[in-house]
């Protein structure tokens, strides 16, 4: 289980803090169902935590029904006052309405939270057979800006501009994030994720940052590869892959190719990392408003993005439990979700992971 308890554990960065919580229990988490197949899958944390006897006791907020004028979103303003607080969480999928004119609720919890590394770990899981079974990578996504600064207008009639923000305070905070996770987490290699041969001001940006903190580690192999080459290249032999860096758009469709090289979205987890010790753990996926309200949902990314806040906690014992019980239900495949090829409903599936725990 050492390969799967390494990529998820990205507490290293904040030990102190880790140590601080774990010394006194039980712990208050915020946690957000969210949208879609959300409660149902936020429903299995739950069931599992208390199963195994977890010292969480969840706060938990539910998005809005109306905008909040403080927070300009659906997001309530006491909902965020509760990360703060708590300074971790877990969040289930919030659908984003498409062209409605709001904020984005995971735009408006990134920004106010100020999250500004999506760490994405993407891992072979043993007894789950996919065209590779040496995956193992950790991509880890600028969070904050890019393409995501939400600066849109109509220019004239038929003509819209979108601005993508880079900056040079957070193309190296997010550089420093990743070499710092590599070398704390036990991984010799990070590549930089760019498209800087056409953005040559704004990825350039992005790869001088990530040039100068590379040469702050030179116990870490550092190499630069473009976007569309690292697409051919992850599908091709994605094992030549350890830990990657790139800006907040690429970040978000690389992390969605890697899922598919290992059995999709229903199994990949996440953690954003803000500051201040933050830790907000959320699955890759979205709310699946086809098969929302079915009790058709696996619940595993959710499952594994709470064993990485689990870890990041310290509490070291149960995530490894919790990732233990998920991988050998799995493995054992009687009991799988539809996605995984099985024909276990959330339910069913989240009972076998109590059952193996
Ligand atoms: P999606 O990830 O919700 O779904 C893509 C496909 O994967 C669907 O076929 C879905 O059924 C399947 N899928 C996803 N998670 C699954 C799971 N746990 N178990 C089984 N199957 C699963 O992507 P989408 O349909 O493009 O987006 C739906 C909504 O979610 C949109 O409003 C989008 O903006 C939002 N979204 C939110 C987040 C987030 O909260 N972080 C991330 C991505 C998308």
């Amino acid at each position: 289980t050492q390969i799967l308890s390494s990529p998820a554990n990205p507490t290293s960065v904040l030990p102190a803090l880790a140590r601080a919580f774990s010394s006194q229990t039980p712990i208050r988490a915020t946690l957000f169902p969210g949208d879609g197949i959300g409660p149902e899958i936020a429903e299995s944390v739950k069931q599992v935590f208390k199963a195994a006897d977890v010292p969480i006791e969840w706060e938990e907020h539910y998005v809005g029904t109306e905008i909040d004028p403080r927070t300009q979103s659906f997001l309530t303003w006491e909902s965020l006052e509760s990360v703060r607080r708590n300074r971790v969480g877990l969040k289930g999928p919030m659908a984003t309405p498409i062209g409605k004119g709001h904020r984005s609720l995971n735009l408006t919890l990134r920004k106010e939270l100020n999250l500004y590394a999506n760490v994405r770990p993407c891992y072979s899981l043993p007894g789950y057979k996919t065209r590779y079974d040496d995956v193992n990578l950790v991509t880890i996504r600028e969070n904050t800006e890019g393409e995501y600064s939400g600066l849109e207008h109509q220019v004239v009639r038929g003509v819209v501009e979108s601005l993508k923000i880079i900056t040079r305070a957070a193309s190296l905070r997010v550089a420093e994030y990743a070499f710092h996770y590599a070398k704390t987490n036990g991984r010799d290699r990070v590549s930089v994720i760019h498209k800087a041969n056409i953005m040559q001001k704004t990825d350039g940006l992005f790869l001088k940052c990530c040039r100068e903190v590379a040469e702050k580690y030179p116990e870490i192999t550092y190499e630069e590869v473009v976007i569309d080459n690292c697409c051919m290249m992850l599908v091709k032999n994605p094992a030549l892959f350890d830990v990657l860096v790139m800006p907040n758009l690429y970040g978000d469709i690389i992390s969605d190719l890697s899922a598919g090289l290992v059995g999709g979205l229903g199994l990949t987890p996440s953690c954003n990392i803000g500051e201040g010790g933050i830790a907000l753990a959320e699955a890759v996926h979205g709310s699946a408003p086809d098969i929302a309200g079915k009790n058709l949902a696996n619940p595993t990314a959710l499952l594994m993005s709470s064993v990485m806040m689990l870890r990041h906690l310290n509490f070291s014992d149960k995530a490894e439990q919790i990732q233990n019980a998920i991988v050998s239900t799995i493995a054992e495949g009687k009991y799988r979700t539809a996605d995984l090829g099985g024909s276990s409903s959330t339910t069913e599936f989240t009972n076998a992971i109590c059952n193996n725990l």
